[in-house]
């Protein structure tokens, strides 16, 4: 088969890594891509938001299958172009990605169904909504209502803080027409958890739980960033509460969503929180995480192009799907500055002395330039150590870091340490 993966991060890298190894694939292709892509799927240069440009081309190709990573391709409907084009694509359509492109669309999914969430209000309006605010207290979260690259959530501490997001959302605009409805809703307290899920209609097949690292520095201080780190499994979270969170939060999600005539077909990103009250949802997400896939998917031993042809078919209930016991580590390599602006264009050297040592490199914010790799974005390379536990695939994915070096590079040295502890009691 020829496939075609739209995207150009780590998740995509990830995706396209997986995706090789299946006996099934002919030809690789990936739109962007980035330089470690490149070695393994033959890159295009079109962008993920042209999709005349990428229709026209997987018609060229003869591709058979599109597989989508990111979230705001899916939200401007890039599933039904390659449809309308007769080219079957692996995603959410539009009315289905609504799902993460607008946070009071879901809201009001989970009060309509009875879905634990945190309780809230929506507002279009600022004055309605300072007044409200006002009456709570703090802590107290403030949601932009559309895509906002991750960025579009203050937890406020204080009723300033609070009162300052609001202001930034509605009127000074910061994150555009995202931030032209906001949704303000109860802090939960609790451990966080993702489940990603497998979907098509009414099946759902969940994978590994993973646990990402949103802040940019050590003990979750910082702005918050795309993700700076990841982990699976996750041992301090007992399995019986991914199964209440499946059986009480995802399966009936994806009923809800065919109930409204939106079938949810692709990978359903569940972010929780683990309450003293059980699993509550924080967000969906309508494609796989990043860098939560970075770690998620070297754990998958069933062929990944098999399950998406199952989903593809109506058949995901039907394939066995098998995971690895092993632990995987994800450490996110970042450029100076990240996640304010941060220089491009610097020499990356070592990333093969970190493959030697066994760690999965995937990348995110890469480049080539004059037959060297150079990095090209806020988030550079994901490094990826497997090991027995938590513990030996953190040694693994911290002594792969070590060995690469770019200037400015940061990363976190905490990747995981909640998980240890909890190992160690
Ligand atoms: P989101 O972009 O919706 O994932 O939110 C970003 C982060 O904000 C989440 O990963 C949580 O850490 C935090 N967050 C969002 N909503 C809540 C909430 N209701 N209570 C506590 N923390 C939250």
């Amino acid at each position: 088969m020829n496939i075609l993966v739209i995207g150009g991060g780590g998740r995509e890298h990830a995706i396209v890594w997986s995706l090789a190894g299946s006996s099934k694939v002919s030809k690789l292709y990936c739109a962007p891509g980035n330089a470690g892509i490149a070695k393994i799927a033959e890159c295009v240069s079109i962008g993920v938001m042209d999709f005349d440009k990428l229709v026209q081309f997987a018609k060229e190709r003869a591709i058979d299958l599109v597989v989508v990573g990111p979230d705001d391709p899916l939200a401007a409907g890039i599933v039904d172009a390659f449809e309308a084009a007769g080219i079957p694509a692996f995603g959410p359509n539009k009315a289905a990605a609504e799902i993460e492109g607008s946070k009071i669309f879901m809201k009001s999914l989970l009060r309509k169904y009875n879905i634990p969430t945190a309780r809230y209000e929506t507002f279009d309006d600022y004055e309605t909504a300072l007044a409200y605010l006002r009456q709570q207290q703090p802590p107290i979260v403030v949601k932009a209502d559309g895509l906002a690259a991750g960025k579009g959530v203050t937890v406020a501490r204080t009723m300033e803080e609070a009162e300052a997001a609001l202001r930034g959302m509605m009127i000074d605009k910061v994150f555009g027409a995202s931030g032209t409805k906001v949704v303000i809703e109860e802090f939960l307290e609790g451990q966080e958890m993702s489940i990603l899920s497998f979907v098509d209609g009414l099946a759902v097949r969940p994978m590994v739980p993973a646990q990402d690292h949103k802040p940019v520095f050590d003990g979750d201080k910082g702005p918050n960033t795309g993700g700076m780190g990841t982990y699976t499994p996750l041992p301090h979270i007992d399995p019986a509460i991914m199964d209440e969170a499946v059986e009480r939060i995802i399966k009936p999600t994806a009923a809800a969503m065919v109930k409204e005539g939106r079938p949810f077909r692709g990978v359903l990103f569940a972010g929780l929180m683990v309450t003293k009250d059980g699993p509550k949802v924080i967000e969906f997400n309508a494609r796989m995480g990043d860098p939560e896939t970075q770690v998620v998917l070297p754990r998958l031993k069933t062929d990944l192009l098999d399950i998406i042809l199952a989903a593809m078919d109506g058949k995901l209930d039907q394939i066995a799907i098998e995971w690895s016991d092993e632990a995987a580590v994800c450490v996110i390599l970042a450029s100076e500055g990240y996640p304010s602006s941060y220089p491009k264009g610097r020499p990356i050297e070592g990333i093969d002395r970190a493959e030697a040592a066994g760690a999965l490199v995937f990348h995110a914010g890469t480049a080539l330039q004059d037959g060297g790799i150079v990095t090209s974005g806020g988030r550079v390379l994901g490094v990826v150590g497997r090991g027995r536990d938590i513990e030996e695939a953190r040694n693994r994915a911290y002594e792969a870091c070590s060995q690469i070096r770019f200037e400015g590079m940061h990363y976190r040295k905490d990747i995981a340490a909640k998980a240890l502890g909890a190992m160690k009691g």
